[in-house]
C-alpha cells in the first residue's frame, strides 16, 4: 500500500468527510517545547504571537510549557484569550484611536500592552485611558511596515517623551516585527538578520538612554530570526507565533524541516484525470488561502503529507498543489512514485495538504481536528 493510499485509509478512520484542517499535537508541543527552552536558556520572556493559531485549546499546550503571556493582533483576539484565562496580552498592532474605548474595557481584565508610533495615538490614548496600560513604541527595524525607523532618533526621543510624561501610559520599551527575515533563504541568512536587528534595538534603546529617557525593554519576533538563532541574548521579550506549525514558507527557506510540519489540511479528492497527471481535490483558496511558492514561471499552493499511524509523516515525493480557484485545487503528480499513485486515485480519496503560510490557511476555518480526533475551537471574527 502506498503512502498516499495509506494517508487516505487513517485519514478516513478519523471519520473526515470533507475540507478539515488536521492538527499534530506531538509535533506542536515539540516546537512549543523547543522555543520556550531557548527563550529559558537566553534568559528572555516568550510571548508568543497567538494569531497563528487563535485557539484556546493549542494556547493550553503553550501554558502546559510554562507559557503564562501571549501576543494577539486584534481587540477580538485578546477578548477571546481573557475569555480563557490569559491575563497579560500584548496587542501588537499599532493601537488605532477609534478604539480606545475597547482598550479600556480590556485594560480592566487584563494586563494590557499596546503599540504607538505616531504622537496623536499617544494623545488618544492618554485621554481615553482611565488605568495604566503598557506602550511600546513601534520600531521599523528595516522592514518598512510600520514603526519609528529604528535610527531616527529624534522622533523616537519625541515620541518616548510623550509617552513617559502621561500618568496612564507605562512605558515599556522598544517592539520590532523584523519581516525582512523572510526574504532569508537559508537559516544562516535569517540569524544574520536576526542579528542585525537586535544590533538596530539596542542603538535606538541608547539614544533614549542618551537623551535623560528610560531606554525600556526590546521585544521583536519574527519566526524566521528565532528559529535560526540559538542565542536571543540581547533581547527582552520574544513574540514569534508561527513557529509552532510552521508551514512550507518556512521549508522552503531552510528555517524548518518536514518532521516540524504541524498543521495540514484533509482534503477529499473530487476528479482524476491521470492523462494530465492532475487530480482536484476540494480545498481552493476558501481553504488555502493564495500564498504561493514561485518557482520560476510557477506557482505551488501546498504539498502532500503522509499521515503515518503515530501523527504526520514524510512529504509524498513528486505530488504538488500548482492551481487553485475558489473551492478547487488542481494536484500534479510529477515522476514516480506519484505517477503510479495517481492511477490508482479516485474520487472520495483523502489527501493531506500541507499549507505554504499556516497562519493564513488556519484563518479559514472554524476549528482544528487533532491526530488523535480531538475538536479544538478557534477565535472566529464577528
Ligand atoms: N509580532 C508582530 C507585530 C507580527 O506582525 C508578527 C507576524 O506578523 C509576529 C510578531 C510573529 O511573527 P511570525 O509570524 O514570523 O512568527
Amino acid at each position: 500500500v502506498s503512502d498516499l493510499a495509506a494517508t487516505s485509509r487513517r485519514l478516513a478512520g478519523l471519520g473526515l468527510r470533507r475540507t478539515t484542517l488536521l492538527v499534530d499535537r506531538r509535533r506542536a508541543v515539540a516546537n512549543i517545547d523547543r522555543f520556550a527552552a531557548r527563550a529559558r536558556s537566553s534568559g528572555v520572556v516568550l510571548r508568543p504571537h497567538f494569531k497563528t493559531h487563535q485557539s484556546a485549546g493549542v494556547a493550553a499546550w503553550f501554558r502546559a510549557a510554562g507559557i503564562d503571556r501571549a501576543t494577539v493582533s486584534s481587540v477580538g483576539q485578546a477578548a477571546y484569550f481573557a475569555d480563557h484565562g490569559w491575563d497579560d496580552l500584548t496587542l501588537a498592532m499599532p493601537a488605532n484611536p477609534r478604539e480606545v474605548a475597547d482598550y479600556a474595557a480590556l485594560a480592566a481584565r487584563v494586563r494590557l500592552g499596546l503599540l504607538v508610533d505616531h504622537e496623536r495615538t499617544v494623545d488618544a490614548l492618554a485621554s481615553g485611558l482611565d488605568r495604566p496600560v503598557r506602550v511600546w513604541i513601534d520600531i521599523d527595524p528595516g522592514y518598512g511596515r510600520t514603526g519609528v525607523g529604528w535610527h531616527d532618533g529624534e522622533r523616537l526621543v519625541a515620541i518616548a517623551r510623550r509617552v513617559t510624561a502621561t500618568a496612564q501610559l507605562e512605558y515599556a520599551g522598544l517592539l520590532t516585527h523584523a519581516g525582512q527575515s523572510y526574504a532569508a533563504r537559508s537559516a544562516n541568512a535569517a540569524a544574520a538578520v536576526f542579528d542585525v536587528v537586535r544590533q538596530r534595538l539596542r542603538s535606538a534603546r541608547a539614544t533614549l538612554v542618551a537623551a535623560g529617557l528610560p531606554g525600556g525593554r526590546l521585544s521583536a519576533g519574527d519566526t524566521p530570526g528565532f528559529a535560526a538563532t540559538v542565542d536571543w541574548s540581547g533581547l527582552d521579550e520574544a513574540r514569534p507565533g508561527n513557529f509552532v506549525f510552521y508551514d512550507l514558507m518556512q521549508l522552503v527557506a531552510g528555517i524548518c524541516t518536514a518532521s516540524d510540519l504541524a498543521c495540514a489540511v484533509a482534503c477529499p479528492v473530487v476528479g482524476v484525470y491521470p492523462h494530465r497527471r492532475e487530480a482536484v481535490v476540494h480545498a481552493g483558496a476558501v481553504h488555502l488561502s493564495r500564498e504561493c511558492l514561485a518557482h520560476g514561471g510557477q506557482a505551488e499552493y501546498g504539498r502532500l503529507l503522509a499521515l503515518a499511524d503515530d501523527g504526520f509523516g514524510n512529504l509524498l515525493p513528486g505530488w504538488s498543489l500548482t492551481g487553485l480557484s475558489q473551492e478547487h485545487g488542481i494536484l500534479t503528480a510529477q515522476g514516480e512514485p506519484a505517477t503510479a499513485q495517481l492511477a490508482a486515485l479516485a474520487p472520495g480519496d483523502l489527501v493531506l495538504v500541507a499549507p505554504v503560510h499556516a497562519c493564513l490557511t488556519c484563518e479559514q476555518f472554524g476549528s482544528y481536528r487533532t491526530v488523535e480526533g480531538d475538536e479544538l475551537l478557534r477565535f472566529r471574527r464577528a
